[in-house]
């Protein structure tokens, strides 16, 4: 084969590939359709639809559901893209919290599981377990198809590494496509937590369904930022892009492990909030001995009683999250914040703090124009959005997952 053949060989690869993930993507949005919808909605022949869809059902990657009403009464077969049958192991590793679950193609949650706390000297064990969980996993489930990970940024995406875990340096020396990367049947797809999140709302949330100018805005255990722009994802040069949580806030503030000074991620964190209830005496009592997630709740479960010093916090909490909404207000012009994570739980209170925060430190026209709300998702956006980077990776490269010619 010369390399003019060659070339067109790879390029009749590519507009078959193509076709292929567009008929999945149609199957995945509209529900059961007809091979003439199909073709319409495609701008395919009938020939070429029929002779991909033979090919996908015969892969297994589609299914004839039976008889349809099709135009002028005349009766056609239904093909479906039956989303309840392909299963998606989601992992979320976020500092000390570590949560494993299933999930369907639409983000739905079959199994979730937390595995015990991990610290810095600890960090080893809890990556051997979870090797051994994911086997296991698999072994049970043959409906398995991707593993997909959640994992602090700045993630280094073509190195595999995230670059500063800020109060947990220990991540920095697991390198995930390494460690996890070929080590099972299936795919492994790895993705930084927030861009999981808001590819979770861009997907599965019905509120923020095909939102394409869409920010997920995590303040959990650390503080992140995912940003979808006309349908794509903000990446950077070297995957290190939208790290919200290392946006200074104050040039002469706390000191940040990435090198910079009031960082963001010091200040509304959980484990920002567990330091200011230690080190301020705050109003949870014994809170050096509860994890950084349980004080934090805790905090807002009084803050909701009604307990002012608690309110005043949530507050606080609040107004450092509004500098971050205003900062990604300036940088990005999303339509649409949604907050969400562990922080989020603090509620109406600490919204509205954000959204005062944001109205009185931001252009009236951004503002006019950009919902803030929070994360209503019944599953945490990042670990379900792990179902949503594997799912992606399904609709687009439909041959990563079947046997096609
Ligand atoms: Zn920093």
């Amino acid at each position: 084969m010369n390399s003019s053949q060659a070339n067109t060989t790879a390029t009749q690869a590519t507009v078959a590939e193509s076709n292929r993930s567009r008929i999945m993507q149609h199957l995945y949005h509209n529900g059961i359709s007809s091979r003439a919808q199909i073709a319409k909605a495609l701008g395919l022949t009938p020939a070429a639809i029929s002779k991909i869809t033979a090919q996908l059902i015969e892969a297994g990657a589609i299914e004839e559901s039976g008889d349809m009403e099709g135009a002028k009464n005349r009766r056609s077969i239904g093909l479906r893209l039956d989303t309840a049958r392909f299963h998606i192991i989601g992992v979320k590793f976020a500092r000390s919290l570590v949560q494993v679950g299933v999930f369907d193609l639409c983000g739905n949650t079959l199994a979730l599981e937390d595995l015990p706390p991990v610290t810095n000297e600890t960090i080893g064990d809890a990556v051997r377990l979870m090797h051994r969980r994911i086997e296991s996993m698999l072994d049970e489930d043959s409906s398995i198809i991707a593993v997909a990970m959640a994992v602090p940024g700045p993630y280094m995406r073509d190195e595999g590494r995230t670059a500063v875990v800020s109060s947990m340096l220990g991540w920095r020396d697991v390198n995930f496509i390494e460690e996890f990367g070929h080590a099972f049947r299936v795919p492994v797809f790895i993705e930084q937590d927030a861009r999981a999140g808001a590819l979770a709302h861009y997907l599965f949330d019905p509120e923020s369904h095909g939102e394409d100018e869409l920010s997920y805005f995590l303040v959990g255990e650390g503080v992140g930022l995912g940003v979808i722009e006309r349908e794509r994802i903000v990446n950077g040069a070297l995957g290190a892009a939208t790290e919200i949580g290392h946006v200074s806030i104050d040039v002469n503030g706390r000191p940040c492990d990435c090198g910079n000074r009031g960082c963001l991620e010091r200040y509304c964190s959980t484990p920002a909030i567990h330091e200011m209830l230690i080190d301020e005496g705050g109003p949870v009592p014994g809170a050096e001995h509860l994890s950084h997630a349980e004080a934090a709740r805790a905090l807002f479960a009084l803050a909701r009683q009604g307990v002012a010093q608690a309110v005043e916090m949530v507050r606080l909490i609040g107004r450092y999250i509004g500098f971050g909404c205003v900062n990604i207000f300036n940088t990005f012009n999303p339509r649409l914040i949604i907050i969400g994570d562990i922080v989020s739980e603090a509620g109406t209170l600490l919204l509205d703090e954000v959204k005062a925060t944001v109205r009185s430190r931001s252009i009236r026209e951004i503002y006019d124009s950009t919902e803030i709300r929070l994360s209503a998702m019944p599953t945490d956006a990042t670990v379900c959005g792990t179902a949503a980077v594997a799912a992606t990776q399904f609709l687009d490269h439909p041959s990563m997952f079947f046997e096609l010619g």
